[in-house]
């Protein structure tokens, strides 16, 4: 039986409630632009998860937190036996970020289950909502710690040490804000995993589409680099005998750069941190630390840029005469989602007949990592101008509303498919 002869052609999710609860959550953090800083386990965060919880309880969820601070709120099925049907996405946000990059993919989780409450409607299989932890890899690298650890690609131990640069762990902030919960990571199957998010992008809108059907996740690498060279004042030392280690730092952006050009459209290239020793203005730098990020669909091509950058960073620390410290910290592969959570999220859209069109996603997100140990899928919504980890980051009502449609009848189709 498909969802539409159940659900019929008229069930909808609720926009405004979906819309209100947004506008809510973005009270938390909220900056004078008009975005959110919500950065993982502080306590604007702790702030955030409070209110997802309270709200999944009042919507008669059961939570369950696991040992590294990813909250899960159960909605029973009728078979309580089959592994659940996921979908979420984080509440984090970046230090200006937007209003709804993750916190969308959460809400409209909740959505979908305020809308089968309103309808008394159960499925099958049980579903969840999951809010994962620290996502951004703002203020703990990596990004998606949290739900890499929950797919075994990290240990437990190695997410709760990653330290903020305090040198706060995430282990320590976790028990600290009352997240440190005690249900075991995994340890039960799951039915498939389902994440709406903005774009972050501008695709859908520029080609007035409303729904973008993610069929794959690019690879990506992360490195961090230290250039040292020698500390000196920047009157009687001559420029022949400098040692500058923000001038290697420098080229090295734009070797980054180069290298994102040579491998366009598809490359992305970006030098996005850096701290500067001593960082005195009469002062040759004598020490940089920054980061490099790499992204492309195609991992033949992500280590051709690897190898560039390898090449480039040794050459310029030659020219300058820097000792170098050199590390990818992360790594992982292209991902090709599930083609039955794919199909479900298309069946869905062409219940509705939103505009929609196929995409690769081009930042990362937890279903990249869920996608190892579970079906997956995505579900984009446009956002404006395609601009997002920005405080002007915008996606409208309508918007958040469509997606959060095709979100509730994939999962059903999911949930109902035993
Ligand atoms: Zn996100």
């Amino acid at each position: 039986m498909s969802t539409e002869a159940k659900f019929g052609t008229n069930v909808a999710i609720n926009g405004s409630r979906l819309w209100d609860s947004l506008m809510e959550m973005a009270k938390i953090g909220a900056t004078p632009k008009g975005g959110v800083c919500r950065l993982a386990l502080t306590d604007l965060d702790k702030q955030s998860r409070d209110l997802f919880v309270r709200w999944c309880e009042d919507a008669g969820c059961t939570i369950t937190v696991d040992a590294i601070g990813n909250i899960f709120a159960r909605r029973p099925g009728r078979n309580n036996a089959l592994p659940p049907i996921l979908m979420g996405s984080h509440l984090d946000s970046q230090p200006t970020g937007g209003k709804f990059d993750g916190v969308y993919g959460v809400l409209a989780g909740l959505e979908v289950v305020r809308t089968l409450n309103d309808l008394n409607y159960q499925t099958e299989a049980p579903i969840e909502v999951v809010a994962w932890t620290n996502e951004e890899g703002s203020r703990f690298a990596p990004a998606m710690v949290a739900s890499g650890v929950f797919a075994g690609t990290f240990d437990l131990e190695y997410g709760l040490s990653r330290k903020d640069l305090d040198g706060k762990t995430m282990g320590e902030e976790l028990a600290r804000i009352g997240y440190a919960g005690d249900a075991p990571i995994r340890g039960r199957d799951l039915g498939a995993y389902f994440e709406a998010h903005i774009e972050q992008g501008p695709i859908l809108e520029a080609e007035d589409k409303t729904i973008g059907v993610v069929t794959d996740c690019q690879g990506q690498r992360w490195y961090e680099v230290t250039f040292t060279g020698q500390e000196a004042h920047a009157g009687p030392t001559p420029m022949s005998r400098r040692r500058d280690a923000l001038l290697g730092a420098a080229r090295v952006v734009d070797a980054v750069n180069r290298i994102g050009l040579e491998h366009a459209p598809l490359a992305c290239a970006t030098v996005g941190l850096m701290q500067i020793h001593p960082n005195s203005r009469n002062v040759i730098p004598g020490r940089v630390f920054f980061t490099v990020d790499f992204r492309h669909p195609d991992d033949a091509v992500l280590a051709e840029m690897d190898a560039k950058l390898r090449n480039a960073v040794t050459r310029v620390a030659q020219e300058i005469g820097l000792e170098t410290e050199f590390e990818q910290i992360w790594y992982y592969a292209p991902v090709k989602f599930d083609a039955g959570c794919v199909d479900a999220v298309r069946g869905a859209v062409a219940e509705l007949g939103y505009s929609n069109r196929d995409m690769v996603s081009g930042a990362g997100h937890d279903a990249c990592y869920l996608a190892r140990v579970t079906p997956t899928s995505m579900i984009f919504i446009p956002c404006v101008d395609g601009i997002s980890h920005n405080e002007i980051e915008h996606a409208h009502p309508e918007w958040c509303e469509a997606g959060c449609n095709v979100l509730l009848r994939a999962v059903v189709a999911k949930a109902d498919a035993t």
